[in-house]
């Protein structure tokens, strides 16, 4: 708890101006994505993430809150400076877009929406999605599948929607293009692997560690026919059974850690006021 308090004190950095918008630098390095045989470089990695991020923010915007995206800024570099890659320039964000997902691009950015965040109950709950996404980064899953998966015509799809990104049709598209280009070639495993992770690390961090597994019980709680739900179902296995996984490999760490703190009071306080 109180390791939780220094790390806000000493993070707290401004979350918009962090990034930066390059369209043309995002589809060179897309274009070079899909020619390159070589195992991609950190700081290629840095480099591709950070446009992919530019890219996503001409899609949705960050909502206009700076103490709601300093605070979770806060929350996720706390976790993410106890990861084997801590160097990493970790930035996270809150897109003012009303349905429920969630996103890590190459690099160390992180994207969730404001939908998914407002269904959430406690600073462990933001936590263990948070540690979900930064289990993706540190494991690659999303650059591997890049690497993998990207072929030319992935230039020329993206140049289009940069071109005509100004109606809100094509906006919808490019949330939904960004998100199945890096969330398309995951494995199943990858995403169960990240829940696992993210377990730990949040625990970790020092918070209940049951705080993944209340947001995917919020999830499996909802309509699956919601249509704010279709991207994070499409991108994810049912909630169910992550929960099912995660019971089975990893009861004793979630019981072990359920006493630590959820920090409810602090995350409503966030999440309301500006
Ligand atoms: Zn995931």
């Amino acid at each position: 708890m109180r390791l939780i308090a220094l790390a806000l004190a000493f993070l707290a950095l401004p979350a918009q101006a962090q990034f930066n918008l390059n369209i043309n630098r995002m589809i060179d390095s897309v274009k070079n994505v899909g020619k390159a045989t070589q195992e991609i470089d950190q700081k290629q990695e840095i480099e591709i993430g950070q446009d992919m991020a530019a890219r996503l923010l001409g899609a949705a915007p960050l909502v206009d809150n700076p103490r709601l995206q300093r605070y979770v800024n806060d929350v996720g570099r706390w976790l993410a400076s106890q990861t084997e890659r801590p160097d990493l320039p970790w930035r996270f964000g809150v897109l003012d877009a009303p349905q429920l997902n969630a996103f890590a691009v190459p690099g160390g950015t992180i994207f969730l929406t404001r939908g998914l965040v407002a269904g959430m109950k406690s600073e462990a709950e933001l936590a263990g999605v948070l540690a979900h996404e930064i289990a993706h980064v540190v494991k690659k899953h999303h650059l591997k599948a890049i690497q993998k998966n990207a072929q030319a015509s992935l230039a020329g799809d993206a140049l289009t929607l940069a071109l005509n990104r100004s109606s809100s049709d094509s906006r919808d598209k490019l949330i939904a293009f960004g998100t199945e280009m890096y969330s398309r070639g995951l494995d199943k495993s990858d995403e169960l692997d990240a829940d696992r992770l993210g377990v730990v690390l949040a625990a970790r961090g020092g918070y209940d560690a049951y705080g993944l597994p209340a947001v995917l019980q919020t999830l499996q709680a909802m309509n699956p026919e919601d249509s704010s739900l279709a991207l994070m179902f499409k991108t994810h296995p049912a909630p169910g059974e992550r929960l099912e996984a995660l019971g089975e490999k990893m009861q004793p760490t979630l019981d072990a850690h359920a006493g630590q703190p959820q920090l409810a009071e602090r995350f409503k306080q966030f999440l309301t006021a500006k």
